[in-house]
């Protein structure tokens, strides 16, 4: 089965060493992409020229975010026109960091998936409680009240895919990634939310369920050969290419 991998620089790395490490990904990663959706979401200066980088490679290219709005007066805001004339297949929304670094609500990361479906780009949705949430023994509560809000007023069709990314808070970043017996009961939870709100067809038809928070090479088979799984989320082991291609050699 067709796997994905999307690798999340954030803002680690300079534009020149954003466009090395594109180099390095094409010239490693590539050959898994041919049988797996593989993604690098860099800054957004970086995207047009290393779209340019992946022509002739099977990698494709998402942003780290999309604006809410359509277009107008927001400065510093990003459209999801603009990501999708710039060739971007998908846009992660609603990551940890923006919903605590810059208070992204639900209803703004709504909006920001229907912008996708406007321009047929594929949202990540990212969803995941915190420590304390998790010690309180709310993450179910908290995942469930999550993709309501986000996705209430969500307007899918039959050509809008959704990626859910479950990403713990307490594992991103911190070397310490969520059990692998823990995830199915978050998988049946985001399914069945998502079929109350939308079909079991549309779930079926359009929605991956992926991991995100402290994937490495050494943990990434253990992941990937649930078959309940899409795919992964990596930020920092994302970030270089040898330990990357370590991660893709999971896929297989
Ligand atoms: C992330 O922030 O999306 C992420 C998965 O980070 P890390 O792999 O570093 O935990």
């Amino acid at each position: 089965m067709r796997k994905m991998l999307i690798a999340n620089w954030k803002m680690n790395l300079s534009y020149d060493d954003s466009l090395g490490l594109a180099s390095k990904y094409v010239e490693l990663i590539d050959k898994f992409a041919k049988e797996n959706d593989i993604a690098i979401a860099p800054s957004f200066p970086c995207l047009p020229e290393i779209k340019k980088k992946l022509a002739h490679s099977a990698i494709v290219l998402g942003a780290q975010d999309v604006s809410s709005e359509e277009s107008g007066a927001f400065t510093g805001e990003v459209s999801a026109e603009m990501l999708a004339e710039i060739g971007c297949q998908y846009a992660i929304v609603g990551h940890s960091e923006r919903r605590l670094n810059v208070n992204e609500t639900d209803e703004m990361i709504g909006k920001k998936i229907n912008q996708c479906f406007n321009r047929k780009l594929i949202p990540i949705l990212c969803i995941g409680e915190t420590s304390e949430e998790k010690e309180r023994g709310e993450r179910d509560s908290i995942l469930a009240r999550q993709l309501h809000r986000a996705l209430e007023k969500v307007k899918a069709n039959s050509e809008s895919d959704l990626i859910i990314a479950y990403e713990p808070v307490w594992a991103i970043g911190t070397g310490n990634p969520v059990r692998a017996e823990d995830l199915q009961p978050v998988q049946l939870l985001i399914k069945r939310t998502v079929c109350s709100l939308f079909s079991e067809k549309y779930y079926s038809d359009h929605v991956r369920f992926i991991y995100g928070g402290s994937v490495d090479a050494k943990n990434a088979k253990e992941f990937l050969q649930l078959d309940f799984i899409s795919g992964l989320l990596a930020g920092t082991v994302s970030l270089n290419a040898d330990d990357f291609l370590a991660v893709a050699q999971a896929l297989s």
